[in-house]
């Protein structure tokens, strides 16, 4: 970008997107797919003059802390398990070892190899990549500051704007990046921290504070509401709590943290002060993570003049199709309401290019579905059974222990359950909660058939192969109907 470029012509797109992150990328590549000439704006990278695709997901969320959780996984079954199935790893000194440094290495490739995948989407899409950081001048104008700080203008049809999101602070713990880290920091330790404390027992606190459990942390992790991830279905998240203690998780409810206190020196680098129903506490850890919720990134995303409307907690204003009030410009992704999701953001990137295209889609919100990756995972998708009761609609549940799994006992991963809510009236799938191995990939079966309406009777009818983890959905929705055949069924129906 050039400040020359002052008082010229400024560079026409038929649409800009303003982000790159899995709401801005994918919109950008759908764009280009259905004809429309496409840039796409993205500030990280941009001191380099080469711009990092794939935002938080794939830079510092999603991707890495799967790949941190697959390869503690692996260590932790390696320790754990590999011996009952016959497999010995032993030597002299006693268990495996892990190569922190290496296990990062590896992280950072599977990242390197993921975001310089998505740049090759854009070559081969046609998607101008720029490197900078963009803002809203006007329906039709976007300002971009690049790296060295120059200054430049574009215009464009339509912008979408997808800056993302970042996570939140608290004043009691002020990150350092050094001590006390956000999730972007906890994505980085150089060494298995001794003692690790954790703030919120949200998503992100369960999926790191695992990783680091598994590689031999003592963690606490301290949750200032009582209820334990109360969006979920309460018998599944009592389950959760059960087994993420087993796991060596100290999760501690109700603990609200006050003061915290950093020293290099001395035995106890972080010491936090925090409020439980006992009175005051305190706590001394050798490094603390902060993953109280994230924000989005809205701040002098445009213009005052430009008009975008911003609401309380700082979401781009749109409605149910992602347009804003400007016209020609439209939010998508963890920068507008719902969850902070990288496919529902994807998604909403698709809805808005194909109807920029004259196309109808629609993004049915009733079903996103939701996954701690945590092991087993926890994964869910519409109604639990007491949003359903607290709405007057009268319903059952069909539920199926892992335990009664032929391949879940072969595989020597037989912890949890799934649990299926159905309508009474109708017979509607309604909602499905699982607690389980492979419980996302199980999960998606159900929101396929809730997309089209199923009933368990249909889920019930159709064939599953065995042996198969599947199974477990199929016996859920029998269950549902009172047949299970591989349980006890309470009563028929
Ligand atoms: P982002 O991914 O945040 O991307 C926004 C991009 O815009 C960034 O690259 C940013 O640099 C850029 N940007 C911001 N402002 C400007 C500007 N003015 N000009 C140019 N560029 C700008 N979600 C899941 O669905 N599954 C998971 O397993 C999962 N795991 C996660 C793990 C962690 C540790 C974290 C932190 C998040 C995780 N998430 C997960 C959430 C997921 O990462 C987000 O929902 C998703 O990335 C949001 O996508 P987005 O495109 O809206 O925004
Ligand atoms: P979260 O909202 O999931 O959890 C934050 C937790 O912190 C909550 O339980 C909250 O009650 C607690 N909390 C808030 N303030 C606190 C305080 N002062 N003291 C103690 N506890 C406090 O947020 P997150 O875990 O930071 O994750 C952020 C976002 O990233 C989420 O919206 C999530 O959707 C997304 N994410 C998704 C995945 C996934 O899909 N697997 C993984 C990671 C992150």
């Amino acid at each position: 970008m050039s400040g020359k470029q002052a008082g010229k012509q400024p560079k026409s797109f038929d649409v800009i997107v303003i982000g790159s992150g899995p709401a801005g990328y994918v919109a950008a590549i759908r764009c280009a797919q259905l004809g429309f000439s496409t840039a796409c704006i993205e500030q990280s990278g941009s001191a380099s003059g080469k711009p990092l695709l794939g935002g938080t997901c794939l830079n510092v969320g999603c991707i890495p802390s799967k790949a941190l959780l697959d390869s503690s996984h692996k260590f932790h079954e390696l320790r754990e398990h590999f011996a009952s199935h016959g497999i010995r790893h032993g030597n002299a000194s006693g268990g495996p070892s892990i190569d922190v440094a290496a296990m990062m290495s590896r992280k950072d490739q599977v990242v390197g190899q993921l975001t310089q995948g998505v740049a090759g989407l854009f070559r081969s899409n046609g998607v101008t990549a720029i490197s900078g950081k963009g803002s809203l001048l006007a329906p039709d104008r976007v300002r971009v500051v690049d790296g060295a700080g120059e200054t430049g203008e574009l215009a464009a049809k339509h912008v979408i704007l997808a800056t993302g999101s970042e996570p939140m602070t608290i004043a009691p713990a002020p990150v350092d990046q050094q001590l006390i880290v956000d999730s972007t920091g906890a994505l980085q330790f150089d060494a298995v921290p001794k003692r690790l404390g954790i703030i919120g027992a949200g998503v992100i606190g369960l999926e790191l504070g695992s990783v680091w459990a598994r590689l031999g942390s003592e963690v606490t992790i301290l949750e200032a509401l009582d209820d334990f991830l109360p969006a979920l279905d309460r018998q599944i998240a009592r389950e959760a709590l059960k087994i993420m203690g087993r796991q060596g998780l100290d999760i501690k409810l109700g603990a609200k943290v006050t003061a915290s206190k950093c020293s290099k020196r001395g035995k106890n680098p972080v010491s936090v002060t925090f409020e439980d129903s006992a009175g005051t506490q305190q706590a001394a850890f050798d490094r603390l993570i902060v993953a109280v919720g994230r924000r989005s990134v809205s701040k002098g995303l445009a213009d005052p003049g430009a008009g975008l409307a911003i609401d309380s907690r700082g979401f781009v204003e749109v409605d149910e199709f992602c347009a804003t009030k400007l016209p020609g410009v439209y939010a998508v992704g963890d920068l507008v309401r719902g969850p902070m999701l990288a496919h529902k953001g994807m998604e909403e990137g698709v809805m808005v290019a194909e109807r920029l295209a004259g196309k109808k889609t629609q993004v049915n919100y009733e079903l996103v579905p939701f996954v701690i990756y945590t092991h087993p995972e926890i994964a869910w998708v519409g109604k639990t059974e007491e949003q359903l009761r607290q709405e007057g609609v009268e319903c059952v549940t069909g539920s199926f222990p892992f335990a009664a799994s032929g391949r879940a006992l072969a595989a020597h991963d037989s912890e949890g359950l799934v649990k299926l809510v159905v309508e009474k009236a109708t017979d509607r799938i309604a909602g499905c909660q699982i607690i389980g191995a492979s419980a996302a990939d199980l999960l998606q079966q159900i929101v396929i058939a809730m997309e089209f309406a199923a009933s368990a009777e249909d889920l019930a009818l159709t064939m599953f192969s065995h042996p198969a983890l599947s199974e477990v959905v199929h016996e859920a929705a029998l269950a549902a109907r009172g047949h299970a055949i591989h349980k006890a069924n309470r009563k028929p129906r």
